[in-house]
């Protein structure tokens, strides 16, 4: 057994292989090439595969995929359809109500639907083709900082083979130091090593909290004889049931190719009923006539689960650090009001690449020089986007007729509203005490009519996800206080850990005599992060287990 554990020094090293980081490499590459700059660039990625864990509706604005590879539909960029033709519900429990105007930033005229899966495995093997070091299956566990100093020079990877009790394995082998002039940090949301950093170094201070919504997604193939395939409508969005009008969130499905829909239900986290499930809202949701009737007849092939920052502008950490920059949902980019963040991400990274490149021609990779990066977000359509969204999902926040008429007054003053900023609050706080609480319970938790085949339980679900750790590993999962779960969460909340993680992850056992244990599975998590950001009181911490584990999507 070699515990020696390796070092590698590259220029500049990309953390995560999400859009963002794999448009900012490429751009890197290419911007490098054309200067006769030779770089050593090397991007990892916790998953067994780029594409493995990337899930999204996905509708790309293809504004930042056009200036990056201009003839990207010659190079066989995976689209499933060219075109959208957008059509807006509203759902009561029986009955859809078409929404006769929208407003411009809901139409879709011009951008494609994709597969992110897809669509990473794609600018991959382009970033792979200009040089890029890819490394899959690699989990950056831990961030290097200068010795008695804050500038960040690397990551760690964790290490393989270490069993459930911390011992070493036969097949044991140690983490390898990745050191860069710079890091770019593209963990998606709820990033593990940029939660460290956050607490290092404040990137996160004098900003509003980092506010989430969770997605669960399927793709379905529906009979070839569907109505729907020839119909010229490819995306359907909606919002009422199963959630009614004061739970931020609502539901989508979208054309793909192959007889094929992508179907999702987001349900943003500040939800306030403890007995609330985001899957049972989902299933919901696919029972209503509108979606039912469509997908009819057809077969679940793949489920996932994601968060997705919703906060936008004013949640946004600091973007530069010394020796490191944030790219993308790690940086709270996703606009919100559009149901985007694949365009904003791509071009993040590719404004990041730009200011990296010019501190490699000065070799200064001060917060300062690389600060060139956040001034470029200033002065980029990314602000412009977001700036005009910067109080929506607050006004989603609101409770009844309040939601729309701020809406309205933000949509005629480009963002402003009758306050700004307007307050956002941390999802983990919004839970209702049971005894408290005379909410009507929005769904009940029993388990609904199900076949197994197009309506799935959750364990079926997961099997359809491809997810697999090794089982011989410490839980990734940390709960630093288990009575806590048992005893005051109980009695609050009824654990809604074991309603809201989409994976069936948190069971309660009770015994004959009452007492009370949370069994944990870890092997079944979908990396989506919703535990540690929804958790009331802050007792659950997602580390990353050892690379190469959690889902294996393809075509989500
Ligand atoms: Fe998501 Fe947490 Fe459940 Fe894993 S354990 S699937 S991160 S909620």
């Amino acid at each position: 057994m070699d515990e020696t554990r390796e070092s590698l020094e590259f220029d500049v090293l990309f953390v995560g292989g999400g859009p963002a980081n794999l448009a900012g490499a490429i751009h890197l590459m290419n911007m490098a090439q054309k200067a006769g700059k030779e770089i050593e660039v090397c991007l990892i990625e916790k998953a067994e595969s780029i594409g493995s864990h990337s899930l999204s509706g996905a509708i790309l604005d293809p504004v930042a995929l056009q200036e990056l590879i201009p003839d990207y539909l010659d190079k066989g960029c995976p689209i499933e359809q060219p075109n959208c033709s957008d059509e807006f519900y509203y759902l009561t429990s029986t009955r859809k109500f078409r929404i006769p105007y929208t407003p411009g930033y809901m139409h879709n005229s011009g951008c494609h639907i994709i597969s992110l899966s897809k669509f990473c495995v794609w600018l991959g093997e382009m970033a792979e083709e200009l040089g890029v070091m890819v490394f899959p299956g690699f989990a950056g566990t831990e961030v290097l900082y200068e010795a008695g100093g804050d500038r960040v020079i690397g990551i760690r990877t964790g290490d393989k083979g270490i069993d459930k009790d911390g011992n070493k394995r036969p097949v044991f082998e140690p983490g390898v130091d990745l050191m860069a002039k710079v890091t770019v940090f593209g963990e998606g949301p709820q990033g593990s090593l940029l939660r460290e950093i956050g607490k290092k170094l404040g990137i996160f201070e004098d900003k509003m909290p980092q506010v989430f919504e969770t997605a669960i997604k399927e793709v379905i193939e529906i009979p070839e004889s569907s109505p729907f395939n020839t119909s010229a409508t490819t995306v359907v969005h909606s919002f009422g049931y199963p959630l009614g009008f004061d739970t931020k969130g609502g539901g989508f499905l979208y054309k793909m190719k192959n007889n094929r829909v992508s179907l999702g239900f987001v349900v943003g986290l500040e939800y306030e009923d403890p007995l609330f499930e985001p899957y049972q809202a989902f299933l919901s949701f696919k029972k209503h006539p509108l979606i039912a009737d469509i997908i009819k007849g057809g077969k679940v092939l793949q489920q996932g689960a994601k968060t997705l920052p919703a906060g936008g502008y004013y949640t946004m950490p600091r973007l530069a650090l010394d020796g490191a920059v944030i790219v993308g949902d790690s940086a709270s980019m996703l606009n919100i009001q559009r149901l985007k963040g694949v365009h904003t991400a791509m071009k993040s990274g590719m404004l990041a690449a730009e200011a990296i490149l010019t501190a490699l021609d000065g070799e200064n990779y001060t917060a300062e020089t690389l600060g060139a990066y956040e001034q470029n977000v200033d002065r980029s359509w990314i602000k412009k986007e977001l700036y005009a969204a910067r109080n929506f999902d607050q006004a989603l926040s609101q409770k009844g007729v309040g939601k729309f008429i701020t809406i309205g007054a933000q949509y005629l003053s480009g963002g402003r509203g009758f306050v700004d900023p307007m307050e956002i609050k941390k999802d983990r706080l919004s839970l209702r005490k049971l005894e408290n609480t005379n909410l009507p319970q929005t769904m009940s938790p029993e388990t609904q009519d199900l076949d197994g085949k197009l309506y799935l339980d959750k364990l079926t679900g997961l099997y359809l996800s491809g997810t697999t750790h090794e089982e011989n590993q410490p839980c990734h999962l940390i709960i630093p206080d288990q009575n806590l779960c048992v005893t005051e969460c109980f009695e609050k909340y009824r654990c809604p850990c074991t309603r809201f993680c989409p994976a069936q992850v948190y069971e309660l056992e009770e015994d004959p005599e009452g007492s009370r244990r949370l069994k944990l599975n870890p092997s079944n998590c979908l990396h989506c992060k919703t535990c540690e950001i929804k958790d009331p009181y802050e007792n659950i911490i997602w580390t990353c287990p050892e690379g190469g584990g959690g889902p294996k999507y393809s075509i989500l």
